[in-house]
C-alpha cells in the first residue's frame, strides 16, 4: 500500500501551530493578525469558501473582516475599498474572493492590491518574488503541496517532476517551485497542457507527477511509472445516490487503481483541499510578522 498523504490533518497540524503563535503574539503585541476579505455578489461556492476561511480564522484566534459588495458595485468602487484596507494600519491580510462579476477586470483589482498584504499570492510582485526565489507570499494550493512534500519528506532533488495542467494558480507556479534551488525543489521538471503531445509516455518517465488540468479522473494507472508520488489537486463533484448529500467528491486520478502502482498519494478529499485554507492562514501569519517584505 502506498502512503497516503493525509492533508485534512497536515492541515489541522498547521493550524494548531499557527494557533499557538497568535497565543504568543497576543501576549507579547496585544495584537492578533487581521484577516479581510472581499466578497462580491452572492455566488453560492464563493460564499461557501470565504465562509470557510472566516470560520477558520475564528477557530486559530484570527481577527477577520468580511467585506461583502453587491455584484453592481462598479469597478472603481471596489478598488477604493481595495485601496482603504490597503491604507488601514489594523488589517495584515486582503483577499478578494474570485471570480468576480463580468465588468470588472480582475488584473486591475489584483493590482491594486499592496504586496505587503496579498496573502493570496496572486500579485505579479509576489508572483516574480516567488519565481526568483525571494521571501514570497505562495499561492494557497502551490503552497500547501509544498508543505505536504516537506512534512512527509518526499524526496525531490534530481527527480523528474511531471505537472500536468499550466493555470496561473496551480500547474505554473507549482512547476517553478519544484525546479528552485531548495528543497521542495532542484527537480527536474516538465511542465505539460492541453496541447502536450505524447502525454502518457511523458507522465510514464514521473517520479513525482502533480495533476491539476480539471478532469475527472483523467490519470489512470496506465500513465504512472511503478513507485511514483501523485499529488492530486483536482475535485469533481459526482452523483452518488448512496451518499446523503447526494454527491461525492473525485479527483484529476483514477484512485483506486493509481495507488495500486504510487508510492505515495493524496487522496480526494482530504488531500491537497484542506491545505489551501491553512496555506492562506499562514501567508496571513507571515503578514502579520512582517516576515516577507520587513
Ligand atoms: P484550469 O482549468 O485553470 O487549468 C487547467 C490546465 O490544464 C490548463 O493549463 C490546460 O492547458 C491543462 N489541460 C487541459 N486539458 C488537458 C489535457 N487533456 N492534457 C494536459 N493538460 C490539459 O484549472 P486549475 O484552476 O488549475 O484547476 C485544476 C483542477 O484543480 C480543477 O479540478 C480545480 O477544481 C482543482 N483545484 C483544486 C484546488 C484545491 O484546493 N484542491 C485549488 C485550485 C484548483
Amino acid at each position: 500500500m502506498p502512503t497516503i498523504i493525509d492533508g485534512k490533518k497536515t492541515s489541522q497540524d498547521i493550524k494548531n501551530e499557527i494557533a499557538a503563535r497568535v497565543a504568543e503574539i497576543k501576549t507579547e503585541e496585544g495584537k492578533v493578525p487581521h484577516l479581510a476579505a472581499i466578497l462580491v455578489g452572492n455566488d453560492g461556492a464563493s460564499q461557501t469558501y470565504v465562509g470557510a476561511k472566516v470560520k477558520a480564522c475564528h477557530e486559530i484566534g484570527f481577527e477577520s473582516t468580511l467585506v461583502r459588495m453587491e455584484d453592481t458595485v462598479s469597478e472603481e468602487e471596489l478598488l477604493a475599498k481595495v485601496e482603504e484596507i490597503n491604507e488601514n494600519p489594523d488589517i495584515d491580510g486582503l483577499i478578494v474572493q474570485l471570480p468576480l462579476p463580468k465588468h470588472i477586470s480582475v488584473e486591475k483589482v489584483t493590482d491594486k492590491i499592496k504586496p505587503e498584504k496579498d496573502v493570496d499570492g496572486f500579485t505579479p510582485a509576489n508572483v516574480g518574488r516567488m519565481a526568483l526565489n525571494w521571501p514570497a507570499y505562495v499561492a494557497a494550493t502551490p503552497y500547501g503541496i509544498v508543505e505536504l512534500l516537506k512534512r512527509y519528506q518526499i524526496e525531490t532533488s534530481g527527480k523528474h517532476c511531471v505537472v500536468i495542467g499550466r493555470s496561473h494558480i496551480v500547474g505554473s507556479p507549482m512547476s517553478i517551485l519544484m525546479a528552485r534551488n531548495g528543497y521542495p525543489g532542484n527537480a527536474t521538471v516538465t511542465l505539460t497542457h492541453s496541447r502536450t503531445q505524447n502525454l502518457k509516455e511523458i507522465a510514464q518517465t514521473a517520479d513525482i507527477l502533480i495533476v491539476a488540468l480539471g478532469k475527472p479522473e483523467f490519470v489512470t494507472a496506465d500513465m504512472v511509472k511503478p513507485g511514483a508520488v501523485v499529488i492530486d489537486v483536482g475535485i469533481h463533484r459526482v452523483e452518488d445516490s448512496s451518499k446523503k448529500s447526494g454527491f461525492r467528491l473525485i479527483g484529476d486520478v483514477k484512485f483506486d487503481e493509481v495507488a495500486e502502482k504510487a508510492s505515495a498519494i493524496t487522496p480526494v478529499p482530504g488531500g491537497v483541499g484542506p491545505m489551501t485554507i491553512a496555506s492562506l492562514l499562514y501567508n496571513t501569519l507571515l503578514a502579520a510578522e512582517r516576515k516577507v517584505y520587513g
